[in-house]
């Protein structure tokens, strides 16, 4: 399978000279393989370059077929959604994925954002078939050939990070999260302390350990890595996370290849280089490979 990086930013889009070697479209990636329907997290505005490259690989023929995993619907995620130009070629068969917490108000969700205060047409004037399909986090399904599996991400209104195995090559895609360690983020917030309800913390730690199962095994982990630990302290409850948790989580499940991802808007090109150079020799060595994760680059698995 290939791994191919179409938006590596979160929060908002960045057009400036000093994020053109990283590029400043919001989060999308895609998943190609051969014989199989395409998979593509994330519909940031990333997803536009994604579509038009893949009018070229059938879906200008109106013979594609892809799916949109979505982690959460919020902006960074979603804004690229109406551009994506295989919509518009009847033939074309696209799934909609996302948390079931929307269930049957998914179509809904997406209908939002283009009401005519937003945008200037509806999904009425999409030309392809969309089949809108919710999951649980913690929900194992088959996509095509591929089995997918789901876990609940720590971040406001929660995220999900989809672990995708095909023929023995399994990919993890989690972003946005924060560590299950100081606090509790999804419908409400719950900040650890010594006093806070052992429920809670036993929640915590519940969840904390599934994404450490979730990972382990894996060929590559594509990882939220927004904050440095410094910005991490003054922010922990946004819902991002650090180089240093999504490192530990590799190692602590055998994964030899970890990608930062989801990019503060405010890391340029040199930063964010110079810090994975560092990562790799502090904390990589060579049985951990750490990589960052640039639009328009691949990753083969
Ligand atoms: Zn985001
Ligand atoms: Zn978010």
């Amino acid at each position: 399978m290939r791994i191919t990086f179409y938006g590596v930013r979160g929060s908002f889009p960045v057009a400036h000279t000093k994020v053109s070697k990283v590029g400043g479209n919001t989060s999308c990636v895609a998943l190609r393989a051969e014989g199989a329907p395409t998979l593509i997290f994330d519909g940031g505005t990333g997803l536009r370059q994604c579509g038009r490259e893949l009018m070229n690989e059938g879906f200008g023929d109106g013979q594609g077929q892809a799916a949109i995993l979505f982690s959460h619907t919020h902006w960074d995620h979603i804004q690229g959604f109406m551009y994506f130009e295989p919509f518009y070629r009847a033939g074309n068969e696209v799934t909609v994925v996302a948390r079931a917490q929307h269930g049957a108000r998914l179509k809904q969700v997406f209908q939002g954002q283009v009401e005519s205060d937003y945008f200037s047409y509806g999904l009425g004037s999409l030309r392809s078939s969309v089949d809108w399909k919710g999951v649980a986090e913690g929900e194992t399904f088959q996509l095509g050939p591929y089995t997918i599996e789901t876990v609940r991400l720590n971040h406001p209104g929660i995220a999900i990070g989809y672990r995708v195995t095909l023929e023995g090559k399994t990919f993890v895609y989690m972003t946005d999260t924060a560590p299950y360690d100081d606090q509790l983020l999804g419908e409400g917030f719950h900040e650890r302390k010594p006093d806070t309800d052992p429920k809670v913390i036993a929640e915590l730690e519940g969840y904390g350990e599934a994404l450490e199962t979730f990972v382990s095994g894996a060929d590559l982990l594509l990882y939220d890595t927004f904050f440095t630990p410094e910005q991490y302290s003054a922010n922990p409850h946004w819902g991002h996370s650090t180089p240093d948790e999504g490192i530990r989580l590799a190692r602590q499940g055998g994964v030899p290849r970890f990608y930062n991802f989801h990019h503060h808007p405010e890391a340029w090109d040199d930063e964010l280089e110079g810090r994975t150079r560092d990562y790799q020799t502090r904390l990589g060595g060579s049985d951990l490979e750490i990589g960052l994760a640039r639009e328009g680059e691949s990753v083969e698995l």
